[in-house]
């Protein structure tokens, strides 16, 4: 479904990894063949009038309504639980009368079910959310790419790109993920296997292989 994508991003993410998802967000629009279709909006780390009443921050009001809520019912100390993230997407009230795909861009170190951190969480037709935390070590040209490539992976799930009957180039890896040369890969060690994704990706100049563009095409023109 053409939908928007409404893209946040807290405050405390370097700009330029701000721009390198919005990057990404275009370059998978462009490679669906959606341009006209699937507009984006950068809301940032925004917020509404009326955020904070009393010291208190509203429920979905602001980028940090999302992450202090999320903050608040995580169960460890240093991280948070990108799923109770994604489910805030899922509750948002605006959502029944403007349907749209949420990019959410964090700074804080995720974890999600029994994982010991998670680089990125998507949630099909729905939205994803990536942290930019495990890549920060790197030189800043590698930061900005790896993160372009995790947030294509994200959004290809999002876009149903290995759909539930292809039997073509999928493994069953954390998730059903692609083995062709393709960012729809799963990379459990990080950020090794980015880079190497993200060097096949820049190499080839095509992010995705035919069937992953082909999943995608089918869920989106359903
Ligand atoms: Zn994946
Ligand atoms: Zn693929």
């Amino acid at each position: 479904m053409a939908k928007p994508i409404y893209m946040m991003c807290a405050a405390n993410v370097a700009p330029y990894l701000h721009e390198a998802v919005k990057d990404a967000v275009q370059m998978i629009i462009g490679e669906v063949g959606y341009e006209n279709l699937i507009k984006t909006i950068d809301l940032g780390a925004w917020s509404d009038p009326g955020y904070i009443l009393d010291g208190v921050y509203q429920k979905y009001k602001s980028m940090d309504w999302y992450i202090l809520a999320t903050k608040h019912y995580s169960e460890r100390e240093n991280q948070i639980d990108a799923g109770i993230l994604l489910n805030f997407c899922q509750t948002e009230p605006w959502r029944i009368d403007h349907p749209h795909y949420d990019v959410i861009l964090v700074a804080d170190d995720m974890y999600y079910q029994k994982n010991s951190f998670i680089i990125g969480l998507s949630g099909l037709g729905l939205g994803i959310i990536v942290s930019t935390y495990r890549f920060m070590d790197l030189p800043q040209q590698e930061q900005i790419e790896c993160i372009k490539t995790v947030a294509l992976h994200e959004l290809g799930h999002v876009f149903g790109a290995i759909h539930s009957k292809r039997i073509q180039a999928v493994e069953d890896k954390l998730g059903r993920h692609c083995t062709n040369v393709c960012v729809l890969r799963q990379g459990l060690v990080v950020p090794r296997d980015w880079l190497q994704m993200t060097k096949d990706r820049v190499r080839s100049g095509r992010p995705f292989c035919d069937e992953c563009i082909a999943g995608m095409r089918r869920y989106l023109g359903q």
